[in-house]
């Protein structure tokens, strides 16, 4: 079958053919009809230094994509030959603690789909049935291919009562994007956007922000206490999404929080730094680590709201559709920044 692979320790993917996989009793096989780009394939393609520590080569990269179950193991109940699915990029132990309590993405042993073990850029996947998410007919094979990528932002906004409320999401990357649509898909009042790229800015614009700012210049602090005035809120913002890993964003949501505010910690940062507790001490503010997504609240709800409007709202993070024979235009694409998800065909 044909495949993206990390076959070289260096730079880039190759479109491959490899043997089509073998399943176990428990999984399934998945016809893959579409895949997207996310930031850790962008990783892998660039080979930077925590690809170099984690990806083991030749490896089958990607983990967002839908597709339709083709063959099922002998032990697997409750899906269907046909059945149009995607799944959980988060293969979990089962048996742990967390496992056990319902809290599986906090696994320990969890073993990542394109990561870890053979992944979805290929014209079929093999994957624990456990992992399974059935679509329904009102969630397009485009959407579907990213329901990973918008299960991070659904995560980390439905962490939070956003109804009425005032929110600050720092990097408007695609899943800051998805979480901006998120926010005003379930009432939020502002929504206000920080990044330094105007192309995402505008993307969160489109998907509902109230007002984009761009800290690349200035004290971002200081222009958001600006744009807090014009907007009349005198006290703060009620909810932080961090989705950009940025120190300097980190600051100055801090700053420019609410007392009792809450914070989403999403972004990832490149490595650690000092933040300023004072702030954190005397708001009485609330930081709640997001780590993948809720085995499977997040996917429900998640569905649910595609179903119910979301979908419509999130349209313009699509920003590019390439046939996989193009995937080097599309990762240079995501490289460049003028991007948000794009969108790889496979049939
Ligand atoms: P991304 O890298 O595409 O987006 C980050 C955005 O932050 C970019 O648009 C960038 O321009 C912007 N940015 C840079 N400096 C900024 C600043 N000073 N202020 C505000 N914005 C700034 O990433 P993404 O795919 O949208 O993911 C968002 C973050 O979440 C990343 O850090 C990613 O590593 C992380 N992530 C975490 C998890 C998890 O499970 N915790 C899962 C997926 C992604
Ligand atoms: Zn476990």
């Amino acid at each position: 079958m044909k495949a993206l692979v990390k076959n070289a320790r260096a730079e880039g993917l190759m479109l491959t053919n490899v043997p089509k996989p073998a399943i176990g009793p428990n999984d399934v096989l998945i016809e893959v009809s579409k895949t997207a780009i996310c930031g850790t394939d962008v990783h892998i393609y660039d080979w930077n230094d925590w690809a170099k520590r984690t990806i083991p080569t030749p490896m089958v990269v990607g983990h967002e994509y839908c597709g339709v179950i083709k063959e099922m193991g002998s032990e697997v109940k409750g899906l269907k030959i046909g059945a149009r699915v995607t799944g959980e990029g988060h293969i979990t132990c089962g048996f742990c603690r967390n496992c056990r309590a319902g809290r599986r993405h906090l696994c320990r042993e969890t073993v990542g789909v394109g990561v870890n073990r053979p992944g979805a850029f290929a014209e079929y996947l093999c994957l624990p049935a456990i992992n399974v998410f059935q679509l329904s007919q009102g969630v397009s094979d485009e959407v579907a291919s990213f329901m990973d990528a918008l299960g991070n932002a659904t995560h980390t906004a439905l962490g939070f009562d956003l109804v009425g409320e005032d929110v600050l999401i720092t990097g408007a990357g695609p899943i800051g994007v998805m979480a901006v649509a998120i926010c005003r898909h379930v009432g939020a009042r502002h929504i206000v956007v920080t990044d330094i790229n105007e192309f995402r800015l505008d993307l969160a614009l489109k998907c509902g922000a109230s007002r984009v700012l761009n800290v690349s210049n200035g004290n971002a602090t200081e222009k958001l206490r600006q744009l807090m005035g014009e907007l009349k809120m005198s006290e703060g913002f009620d909810v932080g999404l961090e989705m950009s890993g940025v120190p300097s964003a980190v600051h100055s949501m801090l700053e420019t929080l609410n007392v009792g505010a809450s914070v989403g910690l999403l972004g990832i940062p490149s490595k650690p730094f000092e933040i300023n507790w004072d702030l954190v001490i005397f708001k009485g503010l609330i930081i709640k680590g997001i780590y993948g997504r809720e085995m499977f609240e997040t996917w429900y709800k998640m569905q649910s709201m595609l179903v119910g409007g979301l979908q419509d709202k999130i349209m313009p993070v699509i920003t590019h559709r390439f046939d996989v024979e193009r995937y080097e235009e599309g990762f240079s694409a995501m490289l460049s920044g003028q991007a948000g998800k794009v969108v790889l065909g496979w049939k």
